[in-house]
């Protein structure tokens, strides 16, 4: 063995410790430091032929890119939909690096029994009956590619093709229809060769981001055939829903896959106040939801739900002899883009095990709340405006006056050190977007921004 490998395992328990005070330490200060500081990222060096060791790497880490980091796991780090890790999905991820699994086939341990277990849960979380099967992927993103990929089939099943065998040019034209689709949705559709033009978009209700069921049924009617409807339960621009009942009461009479892209705004069925939000996501053929974001587990985390686990397997089924049948319960392996993958639900299992339901509805109650009382101060501040309502989590403002893209940009960059936003154009108005998903943040963090906010306003 390699001297500095078998010195590295001879120490590993005192290396642990090290490694575990390094990351006391980093979370302690997550709150103060800057949330994006102004460091430049280092120099790309060259590859050492000589190691380090776990020490010395850990010692290089600190040192050359842990300043550069951005705050993202803090309480003030608003801009995407960006969420945060709790102390026990933390661990969770600890264990899922600890124990190596790869969880896909029932010819290895328990790894996919886990899964399972916490998609269970994850069902039962957001409402669902267990007439949704899934799995854990890499992000929304990729839970939308699924979820369009067995959408595909769906329409292939209706054409009597199959596009996963003869490809997706069996199907001709595809029409993907959906209100205010997030981008990762085109990106689908290129992935998945139905192309990025597949997808139409349906009128919004006015000034607003859900689709006008109206509007929708006129585009299933001119489409006159099976198609794919995106609904959307959750915008990142605005927070917004479309009526998922409504939609879904299309179906009666428009042959459809509906698609619902949850990724965040599946947690408003968490919470009392909010769960009229997402009425009717059960009726979905297939759902997205982020768990990277809310569930405040570290990246790569995401459900993918579907009612056709068998035009799943028909997509994504890796036949080889050393792997398990297809069977009625398909192994992981043939359901999700990836073979091998790290046993991603361990992360979930920990957060939901530890906090349960009630904790995590207590995180989603207090991230609205935090979003209502920013609203508010916003909308005390002079020069700054709403843009639209607070429904969840996502509070959408601009300049009262001259709201254009470069003083808005200058306004996000005066408040960085204390808050992270995001840019983005809201019904034709540059603005700027805060979102509230991390288990850390509280209102003391909203009178922060507001008050940088407050200070930075006059300057741009
Ligand atoms: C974040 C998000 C996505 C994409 O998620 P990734 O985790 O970045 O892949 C898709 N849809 C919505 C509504 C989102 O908020």
């Amino acid at each position: 063995m390699h001297p500095k490998l078998a010195a590295d395992e001879d120490g590993l328990a005192r290396l642990l410790e090290e490694v575990r005070r390094h990351a006391a330490g980093a979370l302690g200060r997550l709150g103060e430091r800057a949330v994006v500081p102004a460091v430049e990222a280092p120099e790309p060096e060259r590859l050492p032929e000589e190691g380090a060791g776990l020490a010395g790497a850990l010692a290089a880490f600190a040192d050359r890119w842990e300043p550069a980091l951005s705050a993202s796991a803090g309480p003030r780090y608003l801009g995407f939909v960006t969420g945060g890790t709790t102390p026990a999905a933390l661990a969770g991820d600890w264990m899922t690096g600890v124990w190596d699994q790869n969880p896909v086939s029932s010819l290895d341990g328990a790894g996919q029994e886990l899964e399972r277990e916490t998609v269970g849960w994850l069902r039962e979380l957001f409402g669902l009956s267990d007439g949704h099967h899934g799995a854990f992927v890499g992000g929304a993103t990729v839970s939308n590619t699924v979820g369009l990929a067995i959408a595909r089939e769906w329409l292939g099943e209706r054409a009597g093709v199959s596009p996963a065998e003869d490809g997706a040019g069996a199907l001709g034209d595809v029409r993907v229809l959906s209100g205010a689709a997030h981008s990762s949705v085109p990106k689908a559709l290129a992935v998945l060769g139905l192309g990025r033009r597949a997808l139409t978009g349906v009128p919004t209700a006015a000034g607003r981001e859900a689709v006008d069921p109206a509007a929708l049924e006129r585009a299933l009617r001119e489409a006159d055939g099976p198609c794919v409807v995106v609904a959307n339960a959750g915008t990142v621009n605005t927070g917004d829903f479309d009526d998922l009942r409504a939609v879904a009461a299309l179906r009666d009479r428009y042959p459809f896959w509906l698609h619902v892209d949850a990724a965040f705004g599946g947690f408003a069925a968490l919470s009392p106040a909010h769960a009229h939000l997402v009425a009717g996501l059960d009726a979905a053929d297939s759902i997205c939801v982020d768990l990277h974001k809310w569930l405040n587990v570290p990246y790569g985390s995401a459900l993918q739900l579907t009612r056709r686990p068998d035009l799943q397997a028909s997509v994504f089924r890796n036949a080889a002899a050393y792997l398990g049948p297809l069977g009625d319960a398909p192994d992981l392996v043939h359901l999700t883009p990836e073979n091998s993958r790290r046993l991603r639900a361990l992360a979930a299992w920990f957060t939901l095990r530890a906090y349960g339901r009630d904790g995590h509805r207590e995180i989603v109650d207090r991230c609205t709340a935090c979003a209502r009382a920013l609203g508010d101060a916003v909308e005390a501040v002079p020069g700054l405006r709403l843009l639209a309502p607070v429904r969840l989590n996502v509070v959408c403002f601009t300049l009262a006056d001259r709201p254009d893209a470069e003083r808005l940009a200058a306004l996000a960059d005066r408040v960085a050190g204390e808050a992270f936003l995001t840019p983005t154009v809201h019904d034709g108005v540059p603005a700027l977007r805060a979102a509230f998903s991390n288990w850390r943040t509280g209102e003391a963090d909203v009178r922060r921004v507001a008050a940088a906010l407050r200070e930075a306003v006059p300057h741009v």
